[in-house]
């Protein structure tokens, strides 16, 4: 009888199935756009986020269409509903990895949320990232947190999918030369 021994691969399949297990969170499809690469990414994405940020109330994420707002550059990417936990994403024209950028960075402030952060009834008026101290801080901690717990996962991510990392690639490579 040949031993078993479990590749790399095998183990990452493992936790994977591990973490689908603990992903609660709601995922609503309001958008034009077909997101199953998304989901794909999310599955292996969420519950590493919610270990690394250490929330236990899931949100649900609702990704929206505006092809008005997708014409401006500095049009809105996302926003984070403390009231009822809710993460609205606008996926227009979007890199699926930009995406999943501004997802993270809306888990860390529902994170916030689940900590009591919120709490004061701050409201995020423009201009409240230069105005208001307290939501100062809230901001620069959700930049640095969300965008290191994304490339961290993304590292990971690439290391037990290397043949995924490829396609993708050659994918973006094939769409340049169109
Ligand atoms: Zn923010």
């Amino acid at each position: 009888m040949s031993k078993i021994s479990l590749s790399l691969h095998d183990k990452h399949l493992i936790e994977t199935i591990k973490w689908n297990k603990k992903i609660a969170m709601k995922v609503q499809n309001n958008s034009n756009r077909n997101i199953n690469e998304i989901s794909e990414l999310l599955e292996s994405f969420y519950p590493f986020a919610k270990e690394r940020m250490g929330f236990d109330k899931d949100p649900e994420v609702r990704f929206e269409s505006d092809p008005k707002n997708a014409q401006y550059v500095l049009g809105k990417t996302a926003y984070y509903n403390p009231e009822d936990m809710t993460i609205t994403i606008y996926v227009d024209g979007r890199h699926p990895k930009d995406i999943m950028r501004s997802l993270s960075h809306e888990l860390v402030h529902h994170a916030q949320n689940c900590n009591g952060q919120f709490d004061q009834g701050y409201a995020t008026k423009e201009g409240y990232a230069q105005e208001d101290d307290h939501l100062r801080e809230m901001e620069k901690e959700a930049y640095l947190e969300g965008n290191m717990c994304f490339r961290d996962w993304e590292d990971g991510y690439k290391q037990s999918n290397p043949l995924q990392e490829r396609k993708e690639r050659l994918f973006y490579k094939l769409l340049r030369n169109i």
